[in-house]
């Protein structure tokens, strides 16, 4: 039993429920924000689900400031703007709400508008956290609009490095949103190519997490019932968006999913998370185009794993059963099957693919696959994505 070590945490308070969103002020009230900035993206700003959000502000006489130019995949400038309409509002909180972009981006507002030091030192490597001066980070609200990411329940975010195409993760304990309200009648005007690809981002970070080596057996509970809670609904919000019951165990799903992965990733994120930064795709989308040629990757590792999951789903057949049913789900999403499906007009070279391979190795994520992740391997897994 000596051998058993790990570390875990845990999240924060989330007020879950449809209607919720109503108890904005007194939330704001229980975490002492008087003047927040409501960050959102410029897609989601235009929508009603923000201008109500926004009149709740306003009937309850709350003076707030409004930031939304922040594009999927955020980039630094978007930052860099969003800290400056926050000093010159002298906001005092953080309303993160939206998809992980928008809840990533007001995250590292809150947390980087009172540091001297630039982001970048502040990346998931080791201690570098401690770097941060902790008593400047101001508190966040989380608020998703997305069934996916699990971002309002996590303590990073999430930036693209544009020199350099990476995707960064910049993390910090408060990071952590100090309340969320899930609400899932926010996520019922999501169409159907977000409702898919955000639920098959919540299904990898589930099933990564449950396969990732470590001991942790509350996060493999957790990554089970996640994997099952999306099987049973995420086609159901696809072929019904206001199908509420279906949205709600989907954005319990999804933050299943982001508690379940503090366990560890794998290999479908450290290949998605180049492909994203490059080619700027969607990511619970680029998750979901890897995820059936990762699990054959990985078979040898986790065969046993994946029969006990797939009994559990109700899934007949055993490891084989699982990967059918995962292709299946793809289909009747209209998941791309491989690459070139999905990024219109993409060519390869063997450089292009080579920095890919280079990329994904040195991904934070790639520690946590089942089976080491060498270069040979990540282009492998790379060349089945393009091919199919
Ligand atoms: P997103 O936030 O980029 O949003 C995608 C699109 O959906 C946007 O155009 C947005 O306007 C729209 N949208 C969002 N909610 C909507 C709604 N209710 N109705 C209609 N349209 C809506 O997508 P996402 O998948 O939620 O987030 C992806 C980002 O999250 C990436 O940058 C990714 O790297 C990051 N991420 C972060 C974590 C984390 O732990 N912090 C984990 C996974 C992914």
């Amino acid at each position: 039993m000596t051998t058993l070590v790990s570390k875990w945490n845990y999240p924060t308070t989330v007020r879950f429920g449809a209607g919720r969103i109503k108890e904005l002020p007194e939330v704001l009230e229980a975490t002492g924000i008087k003047n927040p900035l409501f960050v959102t993206d410029p897609g989601l700003a235009k929508l009603p689900v923000v201008a109500s959000t926004l009149k709740i502000l306003d009937d309850a006489k709350i003076p707030h400031g409004v930031f939304s130019d922040v594009k999927p995949n955020p980039v630094e400038s978007n930052l860099t703007a969003g800290i400056e309409v926050f000093r010159k509002g002298k906001h005092d909180g953080v309303i993160a709400f939206g998809g992980g972009s928008a809840l990533d981006l007001g995250k590292l507002i809150a947390f980087q508008a009172g540091q001297t030091r630039p982001v970048w030192d502040f990346e998931d490597i080791g201690d570098w956290w401690t770097r941060a001066d902790a008593d400047a980070i101001v508190p966040i609200i989380a608020v998703p609009t997305t069934a996916g990411t699990g971002s309002e329940v996590g303590r990073a975010g999430v930036i693209t490095h544009e020199a350099t195409h990476t995707k960064k993760v910049i993390f910090h304990p408060k990071m952590l949103p100090a309340i969320v309200i899930a609400d899932p009648e926010l996520t019922t005007g999501m169409p159907p190519f977000i409702t898919a690809g955000t639920g098959m981002d919540a299904l990898a970070h589930c099933l990564e997490a449950y396969c990732a080596p470590g001991y942790h057996p509350m996060a493999d509970g957790i990554g089970v019932e996640g994997v099952r809670l999306v099987f049973e609904n995420l086609p159901k919000v696809y072929a019904n968006g206001n199908d509420l019951v279906a949205r709600a165990h989907m954005m319990s799903a999804a933050a299943m999913g982001a508690t379940a992965f503090q366990k560890g990733l794998g290999a479908i994120h450290s290949l998605s998370h180049p492909i994203g930064a490059l080619y700027d795709t969607h990511h619970g989308m680029t998750n979901a185009v890897f995820m059936p040629y990762v699990l054959a990757f990985n078979r040898e590792a986790i065969e046993g794993k994946i029969e006990r999951l797939a009994a559990y789903c109700g899934i007949a057949g055993g490891f084989d059963g699982f990967t059918k049913a995962i292709l299946d789900l793809r289909r009747t999403l209209k998941v791309p099957h491989t690459l070139p499906e999905f990024i219109k007009g993409l060519e390869m070279d063997a450089e292009r693919k080579g920095l890919i391979a280079d990329m994904a190795i040195v991904d934070p994520t790639a520690g946590g696959n089942p089976i080491e992740l060498t270069r040979a391997g990540a282009l492998s897994l790379l060349e089945s994505a393009l091919k199919g």
